[in-house]
């Protein structure tokens, strides 16, 4: 153990390891910043109604502090060991995403741009989607919902955030959902709720194509919104 603990010494010294928390030279995830992830008070937040049916949104914290600046590490900074932290108190979920006639759950992670895609080389969606995964018994991860055309690799990289209006004009003739077996019960991953705009979309495609979604799950949801666009 000393000898582990020279070693991060030295290592820090050579090559500072910043927490993806609190940005302390230390581990890549300080143990209070570990804790504070784990501690965090999954919940519902938001409630969406499509076609008649209300799915519930929960959430596994705050998009602020911590829990902002591991995200951002995670899809920027390439953590991609973050999922699991940033999911792990979704455990608090397992009851509440059970299905009556179903014994086995589908994660299906939602899709990320093509443009993110590529310049990242992996899909942080799809990361957490894993790491709920192996939070709950009795899941299987399915990528059955894609994103439509290659608009979004050849336009120009956006440096500005786009504006309100150009988000909630996400449609759910974005995403294509592939063959898979229908009606399984589906949870839906994404990894922030900002306005609720892309979980609408990717809900109401899921749903056109007679799938059941039963809930979505997000690492973390924007405080002080109301998840405007989930109810237009
Ligand atoms: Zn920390």
């Amino acid at each position: 153990m000393k000898l582990k603990t020279a070693a991060t010494e030295l290592m820090n010294l050579v090559a500072p390891v910043r927490c993806s928390g609190c940005h302390i030279v230390d581990l890549r995830l300080c143990h209070p910043c570990h804790t504070f992830l784990f501690s965090g008070a999954s919940s519902r937040v938001s409630t969406m109604s499509i076609a008649g049916r209300s799915i519930p949104v929960y959430s596994a914290g705050e998009y602020s502090g911590v829990r902002r600046s591991c995200l951002l590490d995670f899809k920027n900074g390439s953590r991609r060991y973050l999922a699991k932290h940033l999911l792990g108190g979704a455990g608090a979920f397992t009851d509440s995403l059970r299905h009556p006639d179903s014994s086995v759950l589908t994660i299906v992670p939602t899709p990320s741009s093509l443009r993110g895609q590529w310049s990242r080389g992996f899909s942080p969606t799809g990361l957490l989607a894993k790491a709920l995964h192996q939070e709950l018994a009795s899941t299987v991860v399915n990528r059955s919902l894609v994103r439509r055309g290659l608009a979004g690799v050849l336009r120009k990289p956006q440096h500005t955030p786009r504006p309100r209006a150009q988000r909630l004009a996400r449609s759910d003739q974005d995403f294509r959902v592939r063959e898979f077996a229908p009606r399984v019960p589906i949870v839906l991953v994404d990894d922030v709720a900002v306005t609720g705009g892309t979980l609408r979309a990717a809900t109401v495609a899921l749903i056109a194509a007679e799938r059941c979604v039963l809930a979505v799950v997000v690492a973390a949801h924007v405080p002080g919104r109301e998840f405007f666009s989930l109810n237009p």
